[in-house]
């Protein structure tokens, strides 16, 4: 027998369709490329949405099709998220920090139609154009085409906007209908796709709304420092236009300076970002003088929160910090660490020994760990193992793959390694291909790596396993000196007083920098053939 409840689809045109009715005069404020501070309320927004579903149709734009953006933080990359998707066509957002040749591998990959993009792009894309050979149309997100440009038939999104009827009926999709497309970053191999669902990113949406996990509200002014093309922006672009929140979209300059002007001008109480962009803030901040009048609440994600940042929000802001795991594959809420009230009333480094952990699910993910086997580890907290994650927003198959990503129970290898603790608390270890195996036993290099850091003369560590003729692989740890000073003997020292002896690194190697990504992770595979021919001592 089935239920006799309404059955509508979950779609996210009805989100926007909602701000718009409900939260009409509800802020968006954008930064913008060309300087001024441009404001506008949710019906705005979703009038000009409108009227881009009707520009895109007359640019031949049809249900499935791919429609990329490259662009910054901003209300017209905002209006694409709601056209695209509403009117059943796909949006690609492509991270414009990756390397021009990823960037086309891209968009071939994805056989994007047209191409929506920042001013501040053309360079680039004038230069990738006669590449792209699926795209049909360019689009500026200006209000007029610049006059250098070299692009044949580019034309300007207001100017598109302008000459489009507001009058459009978002189409009753299947809610499993593709909304959405990002690429992982690639640290390894290519770029892979994952199109995400209107039915999975509106449970994602719910889920990253809850008061345990992001926790925001029509009370809140939520300014999303993760870019949009960046698993988009954990969410925030969705999950605020739900619950009716101020959005405060902070364009290209991603400063200390910049991002306390705008946080404190717009009265933002809760921001996401990853560790590198709050450590500027903060650093400014500090240097200045400064507070934060209405923060309260940081989201921390993307990579480890460092203890220290933890504090300085905490201590000096009186801003709670919520670090949260994810990854572009589980759309990317995975975990959000906040108490449970079993902690309430402990004392203060217990609690913050738990808030470091990367934190626990909410209803909608699981996970569990497991050996190199495949068996299910006990969540003791000292076990790691290989996690694995399912859930409502959890990838299933990448973009134009043949096969599932999943196990036959449904399970996603994550690559990380992690501990999980008897309240269900993850704690990231490592990157699988990063874990260095010794003889058989697992030493953290991240754990070796955040301990090496906090070592004065040290600015910057990697830890890589290097091969050993007895114990397989050994810790080689890599670092970049502060000031270009660096006593190995008493670095090595410092390790032996707070690891177990085994797990301190045979030797320390000194370069005047290390190798990045195009995300700023730590890419430990050009570290490798940096340090090629290198030998331990001894072997
Ligand atoms: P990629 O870098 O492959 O594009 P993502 O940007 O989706 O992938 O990043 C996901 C990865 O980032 C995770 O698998 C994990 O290794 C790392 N990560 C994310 N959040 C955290 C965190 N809070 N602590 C440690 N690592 C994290």
């Amino acid at each position: 027998m089935f239920g006799l409840m309404q059955d509508r689809p979950l779609l996210i045109s009805s989100i926007i369709e909602h701000a718009a009715r409900h939260h009409g005069d509800s802020e968006i404020v954008s930064r913008t490329l060309e300087g001024p501070v441009h404001r506008y309320g949710y019906r705005d927004a979703h009038r000009r949405a409108r009227q881009l579903a009707n520009a895109l149709t007359a640019l031949g734009v049809q249900q499935g099709d791919r429609v990329a953006t490259l662009a910054w933080n901003g209300y017209r990359h905002f209006e694409l998220y709601f056209a695209v998707s509403g009117m059943g066509a796909v949006l690609h957002t492509i991270n414009p920090r990756l390397f021009p040749e990823q960037i086309r591998w891209i968009a071939e990959h994805a056989q994007d139609r047209v191409l929506c993009f920042d001013a501040c792009f053309l360079p680039l894309i004038e230069q990738l154009a006669p590449l792209l050979t699926s795209v049909q149309h360019f689009v500026v997100l200006a209000d007029a085409v610049p006059e250098s440009s070299k692009i044949k038939g580019l034309v300007a999104y207001e100017i598109l906007l302008a000459a489009a009827d507001s009058g459009f009926d978002w189409p009753q999709l299947d809610e499993r209908t593709a909304a959405s497309l990002c690429y992982t970053s690639g640290t390894t191999g290519n770029p892979k796709g994952v199109l995400y669902s209107h039915r999975s990113t509106l449970l994602h949406a719910y889920g990253i709304a809850l008061p345990d996990t992001l926790n925001v509200s029509a009370r809140d002014s939520v300014l999303p420092v993760v870019p949009m093309f960046h698993a988009n922006a954990w969410g925030l672009a969705y999950a605020a236009p739900m619950v009716g929140a101020k959005l405060v979209l902070p364009g290209k300059d991603l400063d200390g300076a910049s991002l306390h002007t705008l946080i404190e001008a717009e009265g933002v109480t809760v921001s996401a970002g990853v560790p590198t962009v709050w450590l500027g803030l903060l650093t400014h901040v500090a240097r200045n003088g400064l507070s934060f009048s209405h923060m309260r609440r940081t989201v921390i994600g993307g990579a480890a929160c460092p203890p220290a940042m933890l504090r300085e929000f905490r201590d000096r802001h009186q801003c709670e910090v919520l670090h949260a795991w994810g990854m572009t594959e589980t759309s990317p809420l995975g975990t959000g660490c906040t108490l449970k009230f079993k902690h309430l009333g402990l004392d203060q480094d217990t609690i913050e020994a738990v808030r470091l952990k990367q934190g626990r699910v909410p209803f909608g993910v699981d996970i569990k760990i497991v050996d190199d086997d495949g068996n299910e580890l006990p969540w003791d907290g000292v076990r790691y193992g290989h996690l694995m994650v399912r859930g409502l927003w959890v990838i299933q198959r990448y973009f134009g793959a043949d096969q599932d990503a999943v196990d036959a129970d449904g399970w996603f290898a994550t690559g990380d390694v992690a501990t999980i603790d008897a309240d269900g608390y993850l704690r990231i270890t490592d990157r699988s291909k990063d874990v260095i195996k010794s003889g058989g036993e697992w030493i953290s290099s991240v754990d070796l790596e955040n301990l090496a850091m906090a070592y004065p003369q040290v600015r910057e560590a990697a830890c890589i396993g290097w091969p050993h003729p007895k114990w397989d692989e050994r810790p080689l740890l890599v670092v970049v000196a502060r000031d270009g000073e660096l006593d190995k003997a008493g670095l090595l020292a410092f390790l032996a007083g707070q690891v177990a002896k085994w797990w301190v690194p045979d030797d320390v190697v000194v370069l005047d920098e290390l190798p990045h990504t195009a995300t700023g992770k730590l890419q430990k595979t050009r570290l490798r053939e940096l340090l090629a021919g290198y030998r331990l001592p001894g072997t």
